[in-house]
């Protein structure tokens, strides 16, 4: 718990989402302790994200997170769906493509249950909730933190866990182009909801989409997939180009909120408008149903926003790091931002654990030695998978509609490579594992972004 007078503390992370709660983790059974300052008032009521979203959680996820606690993976799979079938439904008839999955590819789960399992390892007192970073300052002495209506504290390192509009970044980025700073829009819009057991919306979904499966409408445009325990979870995603040609007043919602983000709170028309959609691309009827019987207050609306791709991840000179979004955030569409935060936790939390290994209060250049092993170790890596998922996020709309323009990462030669081996991409994005006991060779070794045979 954070003593409230100017305490120095040894690590700070800004953030306790999925990065920074898995960092804490990370760091805790390496014996090295750390307090989380988060911003929203507790895990269920304030995390728009977290309330109405799934995750799709894959292989080199688990393996990060396996690495720094075995039980984790078959937790998952409890709590969570293992997700064995795929199919593309053209609403009548035979599936277009059905895609069959062995048990352990792909597991979904609703991201505040992650969380959850995540605190259930974690010790209470290291999360302060309502604790919002609003500034640094940095000098000889070190960091000072200040919180929003908080005393302020110091510490030896901060890392910024603080998502994609991370209040950290613009300080690492301050010498680079504003543009890199903060988030850009992607010129698409989402819409997603979780559906609790219970409901008719929920046995339509059940219906629709059985235990274990997803299922892809209108040629993607709508997803279902079970997410476990009883939920069904839905994602509909549209380029802005398509949805002004419906003269619908779509466009606006994106861009007018700073954060991306907002629900409906029965207030916006937002169901009049998806059932809109519905009859405009001649939904099935059991799913126009569904959206009919919606819940409106279950509705989350956004933009998409990413990163441009960033040269460094901490600020010259001083302790502070980014890590998960807030240093490498991507388009949702390829289901890696929570994988590449897990990656992240993995390998920072060993290095910092290497130099607590070698003395109690480490000083300013053992800190700065972690940050830039872990640096040198994450960003090639990171770095692709943000990149291709960029570029994925903004491709993959079907049959040519909606055109968009391509993400700048498009002309990137490593991309490039990349794009025409997609299931070597494939392989080696989820068939990574991170390490977490440090050896010598692995702390030398960089692990480069390997070259495509
Ligand atoms: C709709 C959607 C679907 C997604 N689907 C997938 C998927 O299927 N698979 C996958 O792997 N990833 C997915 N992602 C991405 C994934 O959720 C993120 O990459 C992941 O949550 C990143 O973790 P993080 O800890 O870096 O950031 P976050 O989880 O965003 O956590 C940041 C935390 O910082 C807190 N915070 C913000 N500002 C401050 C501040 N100033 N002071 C203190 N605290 C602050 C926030 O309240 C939050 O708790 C999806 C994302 C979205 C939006």
């Amino acid at each position: 718990m954070i003593e409230q007078r100017m305490t120095q503390h040894s690590i700070i992370i800004a953030g306790g989402g999925l990065g920074g709660r898995f960092l804490c983790l990370g760091l805790q059974r390496q014996g090295v302790k750390a307090q989380i300052l988060e911003g929203s008032d507790n895990l269920n009521e304030s995390q728009l994200n977290a309330k109405g979203t799934a995750l799709s959680i894959w292989p080199n996820a688990v393996s990060a997170l396996t690495l720094v606690e075995p039980e984790l993976g078959k937790k998952l799979n409890v709590i969570g769906a293992p997700i064995t079938r795929t199919v593309v439904d053209p609403g009548v008839g035979k599936p277009l493509r059905e895609i069959n999955k062995p048990p352990g590819v792909l597991t979904m789960i609703r991201w505040n249950r992650l969380l959850e399992l995540l605190d259930s390892y974690l010790p209470p007192s290291s999360i302060n909730y309502n604790h919002r970073v609003e500034q640094i300052e940095t000098d000889l002495q070190g960091l000072t933190i200040h919180i929003k209506n908080k005393p302020s504290i110091t510490a030896k390192l901060l890392v910024g866990a603080d998502g994609l509009w991370s209040k950290i970044r613009p300080i690492v980025l301050s010498d680079q182009p504003q543009t890199w700073q903060r988030p850009r829009f992607e010129g698409q819009g989402l819409w997603v909801g979780l559906l609790p057991p219970g409901s008719r919306t929920n046995q339509l979904a059940c219906e629709l989409c059985p235990s274990g499966e997803g299922r892809l409408f209108d040629q993607g445009v709508v997803f279902l997939f079970d997410c476990g325990e009883g939920f069904r979870y839905w994602r509909i995603r549209l380029p802005l180009s398509i949805l002004k040609e419906y003269g619908l007043q779509w466009q606006r919602f994106a861009q007018e909120n700073s954060e991306g983000i907002r629900t409906t709170e029965g207030k916006s028309g937002v169901k009049e408008r998806l059932l809109d959609l519905s009859l405009k691309r001649r939904w099935p009827d059991k799913l126009h149903e569904l959206f009919a019987t919606m819940d409106e207050n279950l509705i989350c609306e956004r933009g998409i926003f990413v990163h441009h791709v960033a040269p460094r991840w901490s600020l010259p000179g001083y302790n502070v790091v980014l890590l998960g979004d807030a240093a490498h955030g991507t388009s949702p569409v390829g289901g890696q931002g929570g994988a590449m935060a897990f990656e992240d936790g993995v390998v920072l939390a060993s290095f910092l654990g290497k130099i607590f290994s070698e003395s109690q209060e480490p000083d300013f250049q053992q800190y700065q030695w972690a940050i830039s092993c872990y640096e040198k170790q994450r960003i090639p890596r990171a770095t692709l998978v943000q990149m291709m998922n960029n570029v994925q996020g903004r491709r993959s709309f079907f049959g040519g509609e909606g055109q968009i323009e391509l993400a700048p990462e498009e002309n990137h030669p490593l991309v490039q490579e990349w794009l025409a081996k997609p299931d070597a991409y494939r392989q080696w994005q989820q068939n990574f594992v991170p390490f977490m006991q440090l050896t010598k060779e692995s702390i030398e070794e960089n692990i480069d972004i390997p070259v495509v045979r």
